[in-house]
């Protein structure tokens, strides 16, 4: 059945740039630029960008961060660590792909225009390529002042139609609460970018709450606590706002106990929109195969229930409902063809 997973064609909405960098790219690049990281040993390095069993809150994994923020300040950089990032998409069939990062963490040297079409750059080399789609996310970022968010919502206006989709919010949700954001988002709204909010990871169902009423979340990155609120759980089932599930990821950040215990099953069963993403391939040293491995081995999904929430993604994508169509299409042939040849 692993094999069998890892074959499918597959959907990723959620994942951060900035934590899904190779550790030997990392490496390479800081050689290049005279940029000093805590060791060059591959083994050591990924101590630094990978986190530990042990890892107890979202704030000790944001930290894991640091050094790659520090890599990623020049357009060479951004341009590969995109392109790379795609061909690791692509490498395990995912065909349509939403990537984000926070543009203003990455200008210590460049603009943040520069920064933007760097990264632009290297999506749409690897796009070329490869055969998958992929837009972009920009992150607004909790704890920097809303004026800033503000900022990064008129930088995705502006490549609107050059590959930038959508808004998010990202960042300490335990001590900087979404209202403080509304003006953004309401701009991203008016404009027509989409909006996705981090919510209900190391806050509760009222954040969550929160970044439906006052940022008009379309999608909520994890949400995986909305089942503290009874409500909440209703008005995200009623208004279809998907939920960008990371299941390791919110065992890392120590959200949920084991795997087991997530409650993505809960979800789905209920008929939420729930998506399956990684959210950083690099700090959690994962697949989104491996990702779907685990919801069948650990969570008692059936291989129907996860082709259905491959199909919650294009659902879920910020792209037309043309091209929602067609992929869905795409992707149900497709999953015949992958059965029956295991089957035989
Ligand atoms: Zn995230």
């Amino acid at each position: 059945m692993e094999d069998l997973i890892r074959e499918l064609p597959k959907v990723e909405l959620h994942l951060h740039l900035d934590g899904s960098l190779r550790v030997e790219t990392a490496i390479e690049i800081a050689q290049e630029f005279g940029i000093e990281l805590p060791t060059v040993n591959k083994e050591e390095l990924e101590d630094y960008l990978q986190v530990s069993d042990d890892c107890d809150s979202l704030a000790e994994y944001l930290k894991k961060f640091e050094f790659a923020l520090k890599i990623m300040q020049s357009k060479e950089a951004l341009i590969r660590i995109a392109y790379e990032l795609v061909e690791d998409a692509a490498q395990e069939n995912i065909k349509y792909l939403e990537v984000r990062f926070a543009p203003l963490l990455l200008t210590e040297s460049l603009s943040k225009e520069e920064v933007v079409e760097a990264v632009l750059t290297g999506l749409q080399r690897a796009e070329d390529d490869y055969d998958l789609e992929v837009n972009l996310i920009l992150c607004c970022m909790r704890h920097q002042d809303p004026s800033k968010s503000v900022e990064v919502t008129e930088l995705a206006i502006n490549y609107l139609d050059a590959g930038v989709v959508g808004i998010d919010l990202a960042g300490d949700e335990a001590n900087f609460p979404p209202e403080e954001h509304e003006q953004a988002f309401q701009l991203a709204k008016g404009a027509g970018l989409h909006r996705t909010v981090h919510a209900g990871e190391a806050a509760g169902a009222d954040s969550v709450r929160k970044a439906i009423d006052y940022l008009s979340a379309e999608r909520i990155g994890h949400g995986v606590r909305i089942n503290e609120d009874q409500e909440t759980v209703e008005i995200v089932q009623e208004q279809q706002i998907s939920l960008e599930v990371c299941p390791t990821s919110n065992l890392h950040t120590n959200v949920i106990p084991n795997l087991e215990e997530h409650p993505i099953k809960d979800y789905y069963e209920l008929g939420i929109l729930v998506t399956v993403n990684t959210d950083n391939r690099t700090v959690s040293n994962l697949t989104l195969s491996e990702e779907y491995i685990a919801l069948y081995n650990s969570l008692d999904f059936e291989l129907s229930d996860i082709e259905e929430v491959i199909l919650n993604g294009v659902k879920a994508a910020f792209i037309s409902e043309e091209k929602k169509e067609t992929l869905i299409n795409e992707f149900k042939t497709e999953f015949k063809r992958i059965e029956a040849k295991y089957k035989s």
